[in-house]
């Protein structure tokens, strides 16, 4: 489950790869000061280590090409000059770079159509998805999803099972995950090296080993969830499980709604609320990765129970459950029944205008805490809440204009997720290509032995 970086440097976290993303569309000084940090970084490292000189230019040249490789892999397609802009490298050290990443097949240059601008064109850069893939995988309450996704992140394959809500101990959840993984990967049989597993859970996770101390909707208590799943897959390759929140907002961060931005609040909204919060372009996890369970802030005493134990959370509230229970719909209808009270609502009908409007007012009431807490720049509102949003935007930002405070609450912009349901099965796939994005010249001398881990 370990990863590794460039001469034994601590593992990237997800504080480097926000650290990346922030990089995207805040220009090009923005990205210069981030790559001076990071060769400042290492070569402080390398200093304290007292490498030898060919040693150390060794590590510059890693770090410089795992530059290369985000941009491109979180940019698409980009032309030598703009790799120049973004990066800060020179010329000369672009073009070493990247015939080093088409040597490996892992990238393609393309001469660039001219536009009638004077100068020579520059040659066009783009990864090639199908030569590194990463394995995606993604547990709600209410469904299992698997998706393998290409290097630049495009989505080669997926696979999506719809489970009934009393099927989910574990036992039966990790052989499915084990069949649907094996549908998105046995069909990709050549040259496809597995770069890693990402796993998306609706559960309080320990980053370290992807133990899954709690998931209270699927009634799970201290679940083995990254050794389990890494023995049935038997596949090899790095592993990790993450909340299903946190990884929604790395996508959208990445490459949805909340591109470019660093104070970020992602709101996943299903039968349990989580967050994922972005702070200065980093994940806010806590000591553990605990952290952001923003569905069991306490809300509302005089509530109703709640899954984790304790009373009036938000997420009995604002979640599913709470707007089935509201429109007078079967708890358990699940994501249909959500559907039929959207349709109900566009037609008027006052029973479920009124769910809808109550649970806009707590959503508001929890958010405007938020906003207050975090100052973020952006509120994503993922899952079920991008269905919601047009039902209920009105009432979440009057609640805001009178509930938070003033300053943080003109800065905040809310917007419905831009990546939808996919969003933590595509963040899964982010996670599972952080090894190869750390330090692509490591992953590119083992890749032979890799290239046979997609089974045949
Ligand atoms: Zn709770």
């Amino acid at each position: 489950m370990g990863r590794s970086s460039p001469a034994g440097a601590p593992a990237p976290t997800l504080r480097d790869w926000h650290g990346s993303t922030a990089r995207l569309d805040t220009g090009t000084e923005l990205v210069r000061r981030y790559h001076k940090h990071l060769i400042k970084r290492i070569t402080n490292q390398v200093t304290a280590r007292r490498e030898p000189v060919g040693q150390r230019s060794e590590t510059v040249r890693r770090a410089n090409l795992s530059a290369i490789v985000r941009e491109l892999h979180d940019g698409g397609p980009l032309s030598r000059s703009e790799l120049v802009a973004r990066t800060g490298l020179t010329r000369s050290a672009i073009r070493g770079l990247i015939g080093e990443l088409t040597a490996a097949g892992l990238a393609v240059e393309r001469p660039a159509i001219p536009l009638g601008t004077p100068g020579r064109p520059s040659p066009v850069v783009r990864l090639e998805a199908e030569r590194a893939v990463a394995l995606a995988l993604e547990i709600e309450v209410d469904s299992l999803a698997a998706a393998l996704v290409g290097l630049g992140g495009t989505v080669l394959a997926s696979a999506t099972v719809v489970r009934p809500r009393d099927r989910v101990s574990v036992e039966p959840i990790v052989a499915d995950l084990v069949e649907l993984a094996d549908r998105v990967l046995r069909p990709r049989r050549r040259r496809a090296a597995l770069v890693g597993v990402g796993i998306a859970v609706a559960g309080v996770v320990r980053r370290t080993d992807g133990f899954v101390w709690m998931a209270p909707n699927l009634g799970w208590r201290d679940v083995p969830l990254g050794d389990l799943l890494g023995t049935a897959l038997g596949l090899d390759v790095p592993l990790e499980v993450a909340n299903e929140a946190d990884l929604g907002a790395l996508a959208e961060v990445r490459r949805g709604a909340a591109r470019g931005a660093d104070q970020v609040l992602y709101l996943s909204g299903e039968v349990g609320v989580g967050g994922g919060i972005i702070v200065d372009g980093h994940p806010l996890s806590g000591v553990a990765g605990y952290g952001g369970e923003i569905g069991h802030m306490p809300v509302n005493p005089a509530g109703i129970a709640c899954g984790c134990g304790s009373t009036g959370c938000w997420e009995t509230e604002v979640g599913a459950t709470a707007i089935l229970r509201r429109a007078g719909r079967p708890l358990a209808g699940g994501r249909t029944e959500i559907d039929a009270i959207l349709a109900a609502a566009r037609a008027g009908d006052p029973a479920a205008v009124g769910a809808l409007e109550e649970t806009g007012r707590w959503l508001g009431i929890g958010l405007a805490g938020l906003v207050n807490v975090l100052n973020p720049r952006v509120v994503v509102f993922g899952g079920l809440f991008e269905h919601l949003f047009p039902f209920i935007e009105g009432t979440v930002q009057g609640v805001l204009d009178r509930a938070a405070l003033r300053a943080p609450r003109e800065l905040v912009g809310l917007v419905p997720s831009a990546l939808g349901d996919d969003a933590p099965l595509l963040g899964a796939g982010e996670l599972a290509f952080e090894p190869l994005l750390g330090d692509p010249a490591r992953w590119i001398g083992r890749r032979d032995a890799l290239l046979d881990r997609v089974p045949a």
